[in-house]
């Protein structure tokens, strides 16, 4: 177990009972490495830890916790080449992606430094005389934060950071198929100086490490990330013991591209929302609305743009989109483009291609001609497969854009400032995008959705104080009223 990267609990790094391979999606013959499993019994000795750590560290203060964050910062900046070349060899996302997520990272780790010296409280005056009113936030205690595989880096800084600005402990179960890049983020943040306990890393199967985060008494607070049957199991879970969960989901995001469109920007939305980093996005285009007055034109240029993308190796630097991240979810998309097919839409793309070292590549695919209450309209598929549904005016393809389980964002593109107006009105998502695509948000302002899209408070941003804090209500009378 020598050459096995070890988990974090309690400060130190320890093997677990078995390793997992970490394998390179663009060529699996590549072993990464090989990452050890923790097992529940390592879930406690963490929590252990964490609980035990908490006073101290509280105790520090906030320019102690802001310092912290602003060295973590600056060392993923610093290694951020390092972490990105990790980030595409085993996710499979180009490495200018990679090293653009890393770079976003870091910032996520300042913005939560200068966010930990700004935890925000009221003072009131009473109803009583004499007695004064404060309303201040304290942190949750120990915080499980569970990810996905898609943003290796981003998601997990974005429940980090505010963790720790706030005053938490943190247990990170990252994903299965990363855990070379979380491995990278744990070493930084425990050479940083984070205090022992304050921090793990738990990483192995999240059917055994996921329960036994939610059972384990000490965890005051679960922040999610990942499919929505995770996410309802989890809630189902925590609902036992009334455990506080933030749930950030599934998407089947629509852009609407109005018959005032401007042609190169609606292209250039939907070949990014649809197929950058592999369509492996929860705020990719899944959902291409298009006006009759302009779809033929506009699916001619889309088409012709999409199947000329250069489908290769993340690292290679002619590569415009990287393989699928496995086997079993290159299968589920080549399953949805037949399922496509069955459903009676004309299918261009979507094939697997070869390349040289047996990677899981696959050519992006538009489903022609399909209608939104087609599975393929309505199901997540999560890799580079978009419909295209034709609609007659505003308000059908509005409706069509909320016709769905999920919530998350949803474009337009239109340089009518009435459509524009009347869709960041009327889209029931979480964001809204006029003449962007989907995918690509700031990291100082809220993410999240609506309906099956997300469950809890929103996170990123200051909004982030709302699931990492509690608040307290303090009465004081001074005697004199
Ligand atoms: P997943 O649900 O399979 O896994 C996510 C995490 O949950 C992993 O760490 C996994 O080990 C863990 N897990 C698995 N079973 C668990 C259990 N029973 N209890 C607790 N944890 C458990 O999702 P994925 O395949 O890693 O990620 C893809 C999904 O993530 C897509 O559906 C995508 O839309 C979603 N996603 C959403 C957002 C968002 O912010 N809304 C962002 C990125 C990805």
């Amino acid at each position: 177990m020598s050459d096995t990267h070890c988990n974090l609990i309690a400060g130190r790094w320890r093997p677990g009972a078995h390793a997992r391979e970490n394998r390179n999606p663009s060529d699996p013959s590549d072993l990464i490495g090989l990452y050890a499993c923790a097992g529940i019994e390592d879930v406690a000795e963490a929590a252990e830890a964490a609980a035990a750590a908490l006073p101290a560290w509280q105790a520090q203060g906030t320019q102690a916790r802001a310092d912290l964050l602003d060295r973590i910062a600056a060392a993923i900046d610093t290694r951020a080449v390092e972490i990105g070349t990790m980030l595409a060899r085993e996710e499979g996302k180009i490495l200018p992606e990679a090293i653009g997520e890393t770079r976003r990272a870091a910032q996520i780790f300042r913005f939560y430094a200068g966010e930990a010296l700004r935890i925000p409280g009221e003072a009131l005056a009473s109803t009583r005389p004499g007695v004064e009113v404060t309303v201040t936030r304290e942190p949750l205690g120990v915080v499980a934060v569970i990810a996905p595989w898609n943003f290796p880096i981003a998601i997990p800084a974005w429940k980090i950071a505010p963790a720790l600005a706030y005053g938490n402990a943190v247990l990170f179960k990252p994903a299965e198929l990363v855990p070379g890049t979380a491995h990278l983020l744990a070493q930084i943040i425990h050479d940083a100086g984070c205090p022992p306990g304050i921090f793990a890393l738990l990483m192995g199967q999240g059917v055994d490490l996921g329960p036994a985060l939610i059972a384990d008494p000490r965890v005051a607070g679960l922040s999610f990330t990942g499919s929505v049957a995770t996410g309802q199991r989890i809630a189902r879970d925590a609902a036992v013991r009334m455990l506080k969960i933030q749930l950030e989901m599934g998407g089947k995001n629509p852009m609407l591209v109005m018959d005032d469109a401007d042609l190169p920007t609606a292209i250039a939305a939907c070949l990014n929302g649809a197929f950058f980093s592999t369509g492996q996005r929860c705020t990719a285009t899944s959902r291409i609305l298009v006006q009759r007055g302009i779809h033929d034109a506009f699916v001619e240029a889309l088409a012709a743009q999409a199947m000329a993308l250069r489908v290769g190796p993340a690292l290679e630097a002619s590569s415009q989109i990287g393989p699928v991240v496995s086997a079993a979810q290159l299968g589920s998309n080549l399953a949805s483009v037949q399922l496509a097919r069955d459903e009676g839409c004309e299918v261009l793309g979507g094939e697997r291609l070869n390349g040289p070292e047996g990677g899981y590549f696959q050519r992006p695919a538009l489903f022609l001609s399909a209608r939104n209450g087609m599975r393929v309209a309505q199901e997540e598929i999560f890799g580079p497969c978009a419909a295209v549904i034709p609609f007659d005016d505003f308000d059908e393809g509005l409706a069509l854009a909320n016709d769905s389980a999920f919530g998350l964002s949803a474009g337009i593109c239109t340089t009518s400032l009435r459509h524009a107006g009347a869709f960041r009105r009327g889209a029931r998502a979480g964001m809204v995008m006029v003449n962007l695509p989907t995918a690509g948000v700031d990291h100082h302002v809220p993410f999240g959705g609506t309906k099956g899209s997300s469950h809890g408070s929103r996170e990123q941003g200051r909004h982030a104080v709302e699931f990492y804090t509690t608040v307290k209500t303090t009465y004081a009378f001074d005697g004199a009223g």
